[in-house]
């Protein structure tokens, strides 16, 4: 399942590629489990529009589209929402590409490319975010998602965040509605880095440990995000069909293999009903 800055790198990759290019028509494949606004909606928002911009809120692909002629059906700005889910993908293809089974949504641009989203197990969504807008029509509200920017997140903020929190830190980290996009990978290799034992209530850790944890957070995202940027092609391009790159991963699925700061053997707990990793001896 694509994490943060694996959607990063496709949100990145795919705006360097279709930023500025207008959307000619849309196809979508009438599968209710992936739309969560009604495909009419979504034609009519997105064709004849502009892709001004295509960013990543949370584990959220946002393009926002503008139009400058004016449609009864459609707003003259819209956001359109891709979450990848388990398997989906997003993909920029010139027309000869063979569309790939599974395919659910297509883009067809003035440059004849397409932008193509492809889901086998259709646990992706597709979905309009319109913004409101203010009487002398300037956007106002943008798509924000459930909770903070891991990325951004002010420390004051951070801290505060996990103030009241009576769950496990792992439980919280995990909690969409606090920081958005933080999956299991990366949540156990943070709370590694940070020296924190991932069962410890989170409301007891102290501001110290609360800001290795940002500290250690920011860190493993961003050298991720970093290692995608070299390989962001093979997931936007073409067929798109490799896997998502891996960091060298200091304790996520390293169950009983020796740590690599002290050669104690890596436990492997569950925690929020998630397999958590860590090392008894580094973290406390
Ligand atoms: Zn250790």
């Amino acid at each position: 399942m694509p994490e943060l800055p694996e959607v990063e790198t496709i949100a990145n990759g795919v705006h360097a590629r279709v930023h500025g290019r207008r959307i000619l028509s849309v196809w979508t494949s009438g599968k209710p489990q992936t739309f969560k606004s009604p495909e009419p909606e979504i034609a009519a928002a997105l064709t004849n529009a502009r892709i001004q911009s295509v960013r990543r809120v949370g584990k959220t692909i946002v393009m926002t589209v503008d139009r400058t002629t004016k449609s009864k059906s459609a707003p003259a700005s819209s956001e359109f929402l891709i979450h990848l889910g388990m398997t989906g993908r997003l993909l920029v293809s010139t027309p000869d590409t063979p569309i790939p089974p599974h395919t659910h949504a297509i883009l067809t641009l003035d440059d004849q490319r397409e932008i193509r989203f492809i889901d086998p197990r259709r646990f992706g969504r597709l979905s309009l975010h319109t913004p409101e807008r203010t009487t002398d029509n300037v956007a106002r509200t943008t798509y924000q998602g459930p909770g903070r920017e891991p990325l951004t997140i002010p420390l004051e903020d951070f801290i505060a965040l996990f103030r009241n929190r009576r769950t496990s830190i792992k439980a919280a980290l995990l909690n969409q509605s606090l920081l958005h996009g933080v999956g299991n990978i990366y949540a156990d290799e943070a709370i590694f880095l940070a020296r924190i034992r991932p069962r410890r209530q989170a409301a007891r850790l102290t501001r110290a440990e609360l800001t290795r944890l940002r500290t250690a957070l920011v860190r493993v995202l961003r050298q991720a995000i970093k290692l995608g940027g070299s390989s962001v092609s093979d997931y936007v391009d073409a067929d798109g069909v490799r896997g998502f790159f891996q960091l060298r991963h200091k304790v996520y699925q390293r169950t009983d293999l020796p740590c690599l700061v002290c050669d104690t053997p890596i436990q492997r707990i569950t925690l929020a009903g998630r397999s958590t990793h860590f090392c008894p001896l580094c973290q406390k």
